[in-house]
């Protein structure tokens, strides 16, 4: 009896450790997709009230700062749209980010313009055609639908979308799903992306309000912290993450980006809680760096393997987490093919432990922050969840619905694999 008491309370503690794990992963993606973060971008100082936050938490468990207070802080161009987002079709009002998304480069456009099409009707009909391309564009919109358009309509599509004809604007209808970005740039006309079922049909006027801001030579920062190692203080274990989202299109339209990459920056937060326990020392020291402007091309990532803290070559290996927040399909690892003894390492340990479904091998890709650090040479995975939700790049990434489905697993696979080292 007693031993099963004994059993039961073990049982017990097991279970909230693990639950005080979780909750912190998932209190740490709810505050960093609160409305106060803007989305993580650059209206409102998104970026900043995140990376503040960051260096908050690294603080208070006790992480060591390089220098400048754990902040790196770099310059970047940005596109923005801090104001007005507003669209409306023969009076239907459309709503930012739900029926609809601008380009990231898009300038300010304010005014009422007439719809021209071009369309399956249009381009199957020689008519029609010759009557569509003799039509002046000029100070119009174009809403362009490739919906049943066969190879060489396609390609006359694309280069349509380039719009050598000089309309005011360039409107695509998206059958279902409509993904947003950031640019370092603005383009001499505005693309917008509106849902077919959002458009009403034949529409005959558009009416838009729009405003960007460039913002150029924007202060932003990477934020970084280590805690050295026992035995071999001087090689390092690099865990990153991107911090930084899309931010926000218009004044009220948030990009909250719980998988991307709330979820990940969760996870280096949970790390860095681990390591900085005294049992869980580690032998390598673990660095920690969590970086900005991801979103804008790899901004705050290609800055530091410019302007290193510390050489590069002391990185034993660097593990990029970005899209933490599924796994019901398991993990892909990106570079797993160019580090092959690593990957088989990893997947060894997973096949031992049964943590994740798949791992699930990949070549090299510049998909996201670990990319210019193999480029110079220093090995490097980039692992990312795979199945669940499909928000990606949209309003609906939220963490209401971000299941972290094997986040406590990807967590044991990580710490796992780093005492392999
Ligand atoms: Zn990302």
């Amino acid at each position: 009896m007693k031993l099963i008491r004994q059993l039961l309370f073990f049982i017990f503690l097991c279970n909230t450790v693990i639950a005080q794990d979780i909750d912190y992963a998932r209190n740490v993606i709810n505050d960093l997709c609160a409305p106060e973060m803007y989305g993580r971008g650059y209206v409102n100082g998104g970026d900043e009230s995140a990376a503040h936050y960051l260096r908050n938490q690294l603080e208070k468990m006790g992480v060591s700062a390089f220098d400048f207070n754990y902040y790196q802080d770099f310059k970047i161009n940005v596109n923005t749209f801090p104001e007005a987002m507003e669209v409306d079709v023969d009076g239907k009002q459309l709503h930012p980010g739900i029926d609809f998304i601008v380009s990231p480069d898009a300038p300010s456009v304010n005014g009422e313009y007439d719809i021209i099409y071009l369309n399956k009707s249009v381009i199957g009909n020689p008519n029609k055609m010759d009557e569509f391309e003799k039509t002046n564009k000029k100070g119009k919109v174009v809403v362009m639908d490739s919906t049943g358009f066969n190879k060489v309509q396609k390609e006359y599509f694309v280069a349509a979308e380039q719009n050598s004809f000089e309309a005011t604007v360039i409107i695509k209808l998206i059958p279902e799903k409509l993904t947003w970005g950031v640019s370092q740039e603005v383009s001499s006309f505005s693309t917008l992306e509106i849902l077919k079922k959002s458009f009403p049909e034949n529409g005959k006027k558009i009416t838009l309000n729009i405003t960007n801001k460039f913002l150029s030579k924007y202060g932003s920062q990477n934020i970084l912290g280590f805690i050295e190692g026992k035995t071999k203080p001087d090689s390092s274990i690099v865990f990153s993450a991107h911090y930084d989202h899309l931010g926000m299109m218009g004044s009220e339209t948030i990009f909250p980006g719980a998988n991307d990459n709330a979820s990940g920056t969760s996870m280096l937060l949970n790390l860095a809680q681990y390591y900085s326990k005294p049992e869980n020392k580690p032998d390598y020291t673990i660095v920690f760096i969590f970086f900005g402007a991801e979103e804008a091309g790899l901004v705050g990532s290609k800055f530091y393997t410019e302007n290193p803290v510390f050489p590069l070559e002391e990185i034993k290996f660097l593990i990029n987490i970005d899209l933490a927040g599924t796994g019901e399909e398991g993990i892909t690892v990106v570079n797993g093919s160019v580090f092959e003894k690593e990957f088989n390492t990893l997947k060894d340990v997973n096949d031992e432990k049964k943590y994740l479904m798949q791992v699930k091998v990949r070549g090299k890709a510049a998909n996201s922050d670990h990319y210019y650090f193999s480029e110079k040479g220093v090995p490097a995975f980039f692992i990312y969840t795979m199945g669940g939700i499909k928000a990606y790049h949209d309003v609906y990434d939220k963490s209401e619905t971000l299941p972290l489905t094997e986040f406590q697993d990807l967590f044991r696979l990580l710490t796992d694999f780093v005492k392999t080292f």
